[in-house]
């Protein structure tokens, strides 16, 4: 029997966290220390934006370098954890309604394997992606979350992986430690909400009006979230690590749920 498995939120940033020893990936190797280990990892990535709900179901999923412009060493990087066909399997099956699709072409892209190198750098655990459909509410994304928290109990580590906050076309490119007051607002109105377990204001960010949209002019990097703390379904345990807003516009905040 398995231990019951956190779900995990974390703030990706740049694709070279791969392999930088730096405060957030020490932050993402502590917590992979600190909870227990999975059988097999289920990853919700802000990368894989598509008009469907798909999983991937190869047994040796390739490593995407979905970036441009990073040092050629960037690009010989692989991250060759076995797939999990069997699981996808299981996802497909469980949740019927969503007539969710077997994908063999997409794999690991960085917004799974920059993390999971820091976390996981052996990667022989097994690995799996899950699409998100960009056409969808929030909500939609949310209780697909919560229809996966059975996973929890068999072992299966689920993680969104985005940002808090991601807005690149208001990134301050020359000032790190530099943070815009949307930032800090958005992020603060997320926490609060998360730390008073009111998610409806996680699925209901027309809300907030501009704020939103300052802080997600797309919501990819947002939706994960969504993802991790549907899967912890009303487990109301908060852990907040590597919580920091970096060139103004980019939050590299994590959340451990349960
Ligand atoms: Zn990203």
């Amino acid at each position: 029997m398995s231990e019951r498995m956190p779900t995990l939120f974390i703030g990706h940033g740049s694709p070279v966290n791969a392999i930088e020893d730096n405060e957030f990936t020490q932050g993402w190797r502590d917590i992979a220390g600190k909870i227990p280990m999975p059988d097999a990892i289920l990853c919700v990535s802000a990368h894989w934006y598509v008009p469907s709900t798909m999983v991937g179901v190869m047994e040796q999923p390739r490593t995407i370098h979905d970036f441009g412009g990073f040092p050629r060493e960037m690009y010989k990087l692989q991250y060759p954890a076995p797939g999990a066909p069997d699981l996808a399997a299981k996802i497909s099956e469980s949740l019927k309604e969503y007539s969710i699709g077997s994908d063999k072409s997409w794999g690991l892209d960085h917004g799974t394997w920059s993390v999971l190198k820091q976390m996981y750098p052996q990667a022989d655990i097994p690995t799996i992606q899950l699409s998100i459909d960009y056409s969808k509410h929030p909500q939609f994304h949310y209780d697909l979350g919560d229809k996966l928290h059975f996973l929890r109990e068999q072992g299966v580590l689920i993680i969104g992986s985005g940002n808090l906050v991601h807005n690149l076309g208001a990134v301050n490119w020359s000032e790190q430690n530099s943070v815009y007051g949307w930032a800090k607002e958005f992020e603060d109105k997320i926490l609060e909400a998360l730390y008073a377990n009111d998610d409806s204001v996680l699925t209901n960010l027309e809300k907030m009006n501009h704020l939103a949209k300052q802080a997600h002019p797309y919501l990819d990097h947002y939706l994960p979230l969504l993802y991790a703390r549907g899967a912890a379904n009303g487990n109301s345990e908060l852990n907040v690590f590597n919580q920091k807003i970096i060139m103004g516009s980019v939050s590299m905040t994590c959340f451990k749920f349960g």
